[in-house]
This record gives C-alpha cells, sequence and structure tokens, in this order.
C-alpha cells in the first residue's frame, strides 16, 4: 500500500501534463512503514510518501515512451532525502497516450524491490488515471510488477 499526499500527487499528475507528449519522471520520497528492514521490503509493506522530486527525462532516443533517471540525479536526491530522514520508497512516470500500466521495458528496467513504480496515463495532455505497482520478487529472474493500493491522503 502506497499513502501518498494530495499535494505530492497532484504535483506527480501535472509533471506528466507539462511535459507532455514526452514522459516525465521522479522519485518518491518517504518512509516505509514496517520495520523489518530490506528483506520484509520484498513482502507488501506499506510506504508512505513524503514529498516527491522531479527528475528531467534524460533519454534523447525515445522520450514519448521512454524514462530513464540520471544516475547523479539519484544519488543527490536520495542524499538529500537521508539528510531529511527520508528513504526512496518508488518512482513515478507518464504515458503519454498510453494506459497506467507497466510495459515490459519498464520491469525490464525497474530494480528497487519493494518500491512503488507509480504510472500516470496522460490523454492529449489531461493526467487521467493514476496507478501504482510494487516491484516484487528478490532477483532479477523472478521479479514482477504487482497491483498495490494507492491511498490520497
Ligand atoms: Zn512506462
Amino acid at each position: 500500500m502506497l499513502k501518498i499526499p494530495q499535494s505530492a500527487y497532484a504535483s506527480l499528475r501535472q509533471h506528466g501534463e507539462e511535459t507532455y507528449p514526452c514522459e516525465c519522471c521522479g522519485v518518491l520520497l518517504g518512509q516505509f512503514d514496517d520495520d523489518g528492514g530490506a528483506e520484509a521490503r520484498s513482502e507488501a509493506g506499506s510506504k508512505t510518501v513524503s514529498r516527491i522530486a522531479r527528475c528531467g527525462n534524460t533519454r534523447q532516443d525515445s522520450p514519448h515512451n521512454r524514462y530513464h533517471i540520471d544516475p547523479r540525479d539519484l544519488i543527490r536526491i536520495q542524499r538529500e532525502g537521508r539528510e531529511r530522514g527520508e528513504d526512496i520508497v518508488g518512482f513515478y512516470h507518464s504515458h503519454p497516450d498510453h494506459p497506467a500500466e507497466c510495459s515490459p521495458t519498464d520491469l525490464a528496467e525497474a530494480h528497487w524491490f519493494g518500491c512503488s513504480y507509480v504510472i500516470t496515463s496522460v490523454e492529449k495532455g489531461n493526467a487521467t488515471i493514476t496507478n501504482s505497482f510494487e516491484l516484487a520478487g528478490s532477483d532479477e529472474a523472478g521479479k514482477k510488477f504487482v497491483d498495490e493500493k494507492m491511498i490520497v491522503v
């Protein structure tokens, strides 16, 4: 389960509208609500988002259906989050004129087990459906996305 404040939810959806027809992407910062450590995180645990960090989409080859977060951005966001006591609990991106479902590429490029992957469909420039998926499994061969309940608080 992913709990996200209304302001962060609105902001990540708006980000997708702003970058349309290209994909947007960013990071979800917050807390893992269980305290079972990394192993428990591979099971369905709940997470609370405290803020989002917008990223530039560095995919130049196909920005309308691919996203990529610059590793330097990610390291900076992770460091700044830790200074505030926040972990990276997930990622978000948009699907311009495509459903808010995970693509095979999304799965191939997802490596943060137990984290949330939030996808917003942006139809003709307007954010419509936003879904969350948790990356389940414990290794690359067995990983899969599972539907995750998202609560806007
Ligand atoms: Zn995608």
